[in-house]
C-alpha cells in the first residue's frame, strides 16, 4: 500500500512516499519558496537528486506537480494507488492525543487551534485542503506534534498563572516534536527489548526539546505553550525570565509581535554568538577562537545538562539517554560535552564510539551507570505508520 507523508510549512511542502507495511521509501522531496517567488523543488528518487525551478503559486500547485512526478516516474500507475496521505500538524491542543482521520470536525478544531500555532497550523490546513482536491480518493490523516505529550500530569503542564486565564486561553505546556519523541521511544523499546523503560530523549536540532518518558508515556517535556521554551535553540531563546519581555518592550519601545520575532529568530545560538544559528558555524567559530561562539556553546550544552539532570531526578533514574535530530545525531562535540558534564551521575562517554555521525549506537563505556545512545529519528515513517494503521 502506498502512503504519502506530508509536512507543510507556510512556504514549503516536504514529502516522502512509502510502500507500507515494508516502510520502503519510494521517493522523497521538498517544494520550497511556495508563493514567494524563485520557487523550486528537489526530488530524491533511485539514489539521484534532481532540482527543478518551477512556478509554485500555492500548495495546490505543488501537490499537482508532485502527483505528476509520481506518475511520470511510474512510482504509481494512477492516483487510486495512493491510499493514504498523512499530514504533520504542530498543534493539536487537548483535543488530540493520537493520529486521526481528517473530517470536517477535525479540520474545524485544527483551525480553532491556529491561535496557538499561528505559523504552523494554517499551513497544515492549506496542505490538507490542497491534498483533498488533488487526490480526493486518499484517506487523509493528521499526526499531531503535541499528541505524545498529552499524558503529562497537571503539575507538569500548568503554568503558575491566574488559573482562570489558563482555562480561558488554554495556556499550558503542550510540548512539540512529539512524533520524534514517540519514534525514539518505540525504537528504544525494540533495542532494549522492554516497554517498561525510563528514557531521557534529547531531540536537538535547529529546534530542540527534551522529554522524560516512563513506560512508553511522556512524563515531562521542555517545550511549552509554544516551541520556544526549554533548551537554547538555533535562533530561539528557550526558557527566560518572563518579565524580561515587558522590560525590553518598554525600553526598546517594540510591539509584542516584534518581541516575539526577536525571541524566535534572533536569539539562541545566533543571539549570543552574533555569528549563526547553525551549530556547525558555532563549532567553526570556536575553532577560529571566537569567544562569543565559545560562550554560546557553553550555555547551549549547560541547558541540555540542566534538563537531563532535572528529568533524571523526576524519573528517579533512567535506563538510557538518547541523542537525536541534526545536532544530536551529528555533533560529536556537543554530545561529548553533555556526557562529560554528567560524570557526577556516573556517565562515562566512549570517545571512539562517539566519533560518528547519524549512526544508531551506544556511545558510552560498558561501565557507564546509564548508557547514552545515538538514534536517528524518523518522523516521516511515524506519519506513514499511523496512517497505514488507521486505514
Ligand atoms: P534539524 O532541525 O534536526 O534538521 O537539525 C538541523 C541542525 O543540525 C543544523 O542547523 C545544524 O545546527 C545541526 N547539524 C547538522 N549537521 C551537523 C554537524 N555535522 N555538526 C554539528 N551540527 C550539525
Amino acid at each position: 500500500m502506498k502512503i504519502l507523508s506530508v509536512n507543510c510549512g507556510s512556504s514549503s511542502l516536504k514529502f516522502q512516499m512509502y510502500e507500507m507495511p515494508e516502510e520502503k521509501v519510494l521517493i522523497s522531496g521538498v517544494f520550497e519558496r511556495i508563493g514567494i517567488g524563485e520557487s523550486f523543488y528537489t526530488i530524491k528518487f533511485n539514489g539521484e537528486k534532481t532540482k527543478v525551478e518551477a512556478t509554485l503559486d500555492n500548495h495546490k500547485t505543488a501537490f499537482e506537480i508532485l502527483i505528476k512526478e509520481l506518475l511520470d516516474r511510474k512510482v504509481v500507475a494512477n492516483l487510486d494507488e495512493i491510499k493514504g496521505i498523512g499530514h504533520r500538524v504542530v498543534q493539536g491542543g487537548t483535543y488530540f492525543d493520537k493520529t486521526v482521520v481528517v473530517d470536517e470536525d477535525v479540520l474545524a478544531k485544527i483551525e480553532e487551534l491556529c491561535v496557538l500555532a499561528p505559523l504552523h497550523n494554517p499551513a497544515a490546513i492549506i496542505g490538507i485542503n490542497a491534498a483533498k482536491e488533488v487526490v480526493p480518493g486518499a484517506v487523509q490523516t493528521v499526526v499531531f506534534d503535541t499528541a505524545f505529550h498529552q499524558t503529562m500530569a497537571e503539575e507538569n503542564y500548568l503554568y503558575a498563572l491566574p488559573y482562570d486565564w489558563c482555562e480561558k486561553y488554554r495556556i499550558r505546556r503542550y510540548g512539540a516534536h512529539g512524533t520524534s519523541h514517540k519514534y525514539i521511544t518505540k525504537r528504544m523499546s525494540e533495542l532494549l527489548n522492554r516497554d517498561d523503560l525510563k528514557l531521557i530523549i534529547c531531540h536537538i536540532g535547529n529546534g530542540a526539546s527534551i522529554s522524560a518518558v516512563k513506560d512508553g508515556k511522556c512524563v515531562n517535556t521542555s517545550m511549552g505553550l509554544t516551541p520556544n521554551a526549554g533548551l537554547i535553540m538555533g535562533s530561539r531563546c528557550g526558557d527566560i525570565d518572563a518579565t524580561i519581555l515587558t522590560y525590553l518592550m518598554d525600553k526598546e519601545n517594540i510591539s509584542a509581535k516584534e518581541m516575539d520575532r526577536i525571541l524566535n529568530k534572533e536569539s539562541g545560538l545566533l543571539g549570543i554568538s552574533g555569528v549563526s544559528s547553525d551549530s556547525r558555524d558555532i563549532e567553526d567559530g570556536i575553532a577560529a577562537g571566537n569567544v562569543r561562539c565559545e560562550l554560546a556553546q557553553t550555555m547551549y550544552v549547560k541547558r541540555i545538562v540542566d534538563y537531563i539532570a532535572k528529568y533524571y531526578v523526576e524519573l528517579e533514574g533512567c535506563d538510557a539517554i538518547v541523542f537525536t535530530a541534526g545536532v544530536g545525531e551529528n555533533s560529536k562535540n556537543t554530545r561529548m560535552q553533555v556526557m562529560e558534564r554528567l560524570a557526577v551521575l556516573g556517565i562515562k562517554p566512549d570517545s571512539e564510539a562517539n566519533d560518528v555521525r547519524g549512526e544508531e549506537r551506544v556511545i558510552t563505556a560498558t561501565d557507564s551507570t546509564v548508557p547514552c545512545y545515538i538514534v536517528p529519528t524518523d518522523e516521516e515513517v511515524m506519519i506513514a505508520r499511523d496512517t497505514y494503521e488507521l486505514i
